[in-house]
């Protein structure tokens, strides 16, 4: 079976809160001890083309995107780009604020951004509400982050394909922290927790998460549909029609 690419896309270059190397370079560093993807690349919002060039794109099954305040300098002509891809078949994975990122709301088409939050230093205790599911295998019924920042519905997002986690906050908000959707060939995943002041993706649930997702959302190599003109139909196949 080919190997999973996956591209971990981060709008800052370098550390940040607990993440001596970024946020990127730790999600990317416990995928390849993970050792079940190929190629694990790295892509920043300063690089040429914020490092999501058209070769690196068509060479991604996964696209794993942290952002949190600089949605709005993203170059609209990328987002188009990222877009495509993930109609095309390319898994999306949407963590922590990246709720509030031009491609999300382009793909879910509202206002994702819209949600209740406070950046607290408050528990929040992730429920597992579908079992038997390739994103949930192995986890527990529920894990609690010690320290995490509130999101709590509402959230502006369409009803989700799957609702996977729910997570209850210290303040006693909810939301929906773990949502599946499916655009075009693509399939998406949000995943709420990830504040860059918490060693959030040291975390073996998390990290389980975020590797069971991106093998969940790689495409399977079935191509999208076209625009097709079909001239011929079955029927006029099967009894051998030769009038066209
Ligand atoms: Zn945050």
């Amino acid at each position: 079976m080919k190997k999973i690419n996956v591209t971990v896309w981060d709008e800052t270059q370098g550390p940040i809160g607990p993440y001596s190397n970024g946020i990127y370079q730790a999600i990317a560093d416990f995928l390849v001890e993970s050792g079940q993807f190929g190629k694990v690349r790295t892509a920043t919002q300063p690089e040429p083309e914020h490092g999501l060039t058209m070769e690196v794109l068509a060479d991604t099954d996964v696209l794993i995107y942290w952002a949190h305040n600089h949605h709005g300098t993203v170059e609209d002509e990328i987002v188009e780009r990222i877009r495509k891809r993930v109609n095309e078949g390319m898994g999306l994975l949407i963590l922590h604020s990246a709720h509030g990122s031009k491609i999300f709301a382009k793909l879910l088409g509202t206002d994702a951004l819209h949600l209740r939050w406070r950046e607290a230093s408050e528990v929040e205790r992730v429920w597992k509400i579908e079992s038997n599911h390739p994103i949930t295998a192995g986890l527990p019924d529920y894990f609690e982050i010690p320290k995490s920042e509130m999101y709590g519905e509402q959230f502006c997002i369409p009803t989700p394909d799957e609702l996977l986690f729910i997570s209850w906050h210290q303040g006693g908000e909810v939301f929906r922290s773990g949502c599946t959707f499916k655009r075009g060939n693509g399939k998406i995943f949000f995943f709420a927790p990830g504040h860059e002041g918490f060693p959030i993706y040291y975390m073996p649930e998390v990290q389980q998460i975020i590797i069971n997702a991106s093998k969940w959302a790689a495409p399977l190599g079935d191509e999208p549909i076209k625009l097709q003109n079909v001239t011929k139909s079955p029927e006029a196949l099967r009894i051998g029609d030769k009038t066209e």
